[in-house]
């Protein structure tokens, strides 16, 4: 071998490189971040040039701040908006409980790291000087290639949530806060409701909230397979054309339970004042870009309680029946004016996770099969939620609706979440109570756009900006009821979209 060569392999220079190399696709990976190799052959041949002293300081910074964040990287990941989301929602009992319950091997790996930070920063070599301008410019152009790029194109978040770790950890972790500062205020605004009247015909209202249901697929609207036997047998009201604001949770609550875009007034915030006690059950998410608005309006209850505290594609999953003594304990409490809501995972994908791959009849192919069966998975919980309220001897109404529906993929094999077709938004509403004599049905469209309007007439709190000209609960005809909101939030009308392949 060339001796020139051999003695740079051998030589300091090359431990150095081989040392930081290691070092930080280590700190990468603690930081929450996969490994690329460009960006550590690029921090690796930068250091190379940088003189001992902020050599030095760079290697300790950022391995002290690996050590201190690496609990929470290996865990959770970076410190995205859902990181630092969690973190927000979390009180100090839960943030203690968190603490204590971090693995004390997560301990010995920030020890670890630190010990081989400072053994990393402490290899003296002179700094290289080899076309110093020329790899140094190469270096930054590879270092802020992608978040340039974004920033732009005027994407600022994909230009906050790219680059290489050293930078994105901070500008992820700053536009995350903004992010979190800006929906914080949006939905901790005071409502500005004025209540004219409250007449509440009964004293406990329930709202059960399904998960991508498809009023087709329930035998108490048609299908062929019995999985409705309580909805099916029971006295109450069933709307059958109602139509949910939107094709996906977020955008379909937002839109209903609220008065979008002032989120401050929703129906917890008007309950609340028209003095009732609210709350709020929930087992989807609790924070996160797709459960984030939904579950801010669920705080906003006198008391709400979320099985998950991370978001609702969160690993672990829980059984909707796990709300059902939290339930039973709420019917139990003082007061007797009450406004709860249920908040279901339902039939949410993957269906066959909803019923731990177990379903009664089999129906097309396994998928269906288990879609059928969360179905009346769901429609046994009403049951349950029924004999609670029949037992506590009180005045209830209940209503049940899916928050929207899917649609069949052109293959007919799968339900998917889609926007493009009627059957998306064609969801069950039905409404029962202690004095129900009887089965009624609304033809009547309703859209869930006007949710609040018939939130307020169910309630009977009237309030001055809640539109009341329609009587929502007859089969009156009511204007503007078949605008829905597609993915792009777009206002489509209903009647104008294609049935799907089903
Ligand atoms: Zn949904």
């Amino acid at each position: 071998m060339n001796k020139k060569l051999k003695d740079v392999i051998m030589s300091k220079l090359m431990l150095k490189f081989i040392s930081i190399f290691l070092l930080f696709s280590l700190l990468h990976t603690i930081m929450g971040y996969p490994f690329k190799l460009i960006y550590i052959l690029t921090i690796s041949i930068v250091l190379l040039y940088v003189k001992n002293g902020s050599y030095r300081f760079f290697v300790l910074f950022f391995t002290t701040l690996a050590a201190l964040y690496l609990p929470i990287g290996l865990i959770y990941g970076p410190p995205t908006y859902n990181t630092v989301a969690s973190f927000y929602y979390t009180d100090i009992q839960e943030s203690r409980e968190f603490i204590a319950n971090i693995d004390i091997k997560y301990y010995l790996y920030s020890i670890f790291i630190l010990i081989l930070g400072a053994l990393v920063s402490s290899i003296k070599v002179n700094a290289v000087n080899y076309h110093k301008k020329v790899v140094v410019i190469l270096m930054a152009i590879i270092f802020f290639f992608t978040p340039a790029k974004y920033a732009l194109g005027g994407k600022y978040e994909r230009a906050a949530n790219s680059g290489a770790p050293e930078t994105r950890f901070f500008t992820e972790l700053i536009y995350s806060i903004y992010s979190l500062i800006d929906e914080v205020k949006l939905y901790t605004s005071n409502d500005s409701f004025e209540i004219t009247k409250v007449n509440n015909k009964y004293d406990i209202y329930v709202i059960v909230i399904g998960e991508s249901v498809r009023k087709d697929f329930m035998h108490s609207y048609g299908f062929k397979v019995s999985n409705t036997p309580f909805m099916s047998s029971s006295n109450g009201t069933f709307f059958t054309n109602y139509i949910s604001a939107a094709s996906s949770t977020q955008s379909s609550l937002t839109h209903s339970l609220a008065l979008y875009p002032k989120i401050g007034n929703n129906i917890m915030t008007l309950a609340s004042k028209a003095g009732f006690d609210t709350y709020w059950l929930s087992n989807q998410g609790f924070v996160g870009e797709y459960d984030g608005s939904v579950a801010a309006i669920g705080r906003r209850a006198n008391h709400s309680f979320f099985i998950k505290r991370g978001s609702s594609d969160d690993k672990r999953v829980s059984s909707d029946t796990a709300l059902l003594p939290e339930f039973n304990s709420v019917l139990k409490s003082l007061g007797n004016k009450k406004l709860i809501v249920v908040h279901l995972m339902g039939s949410h994908t993957p269906f066959c996770t909803r019923t731990e791959e177990q379903y009664n009849t089999f129906y097309h192919n396994k998928k269906f099969s288990c879609y059928v069966q969360s179905i009346k998975n769901t429609d046994k919980l009403l049951s349950e939620i029924y004999t609670g309220l029949n037992e506590s001897k009180s005045k209830w109404s209940m209503m049940y609706f899916s928050d929207h529906a899917l649609s069949m993929t052109y293959d007919k094999n799968e339900l998917a979440h889609s926007d493009g077709h009627k059957q998306n938004y064609e969801v069950p509403f039905f409404i029962t109570s202690y004095d129900s004599i009887q089965q009624e049905f609304i033809n009547a469209r309703r859209s869930g756009l006007h949710f609040m309007s018939l939130f307020s007439q169910w309630t009977g709190i009237q309030e001055n900006s809640i539109k009341n000209e329609c009587d929502m609960l007859s089969s009156n005809e009511c204007n503007d009821q078949s605008t829905v909101i597609d993915f792009n939030k777009n206002h489509r009308d209903f009647d104008s979209l294609p049935n799907d392949h089903s």
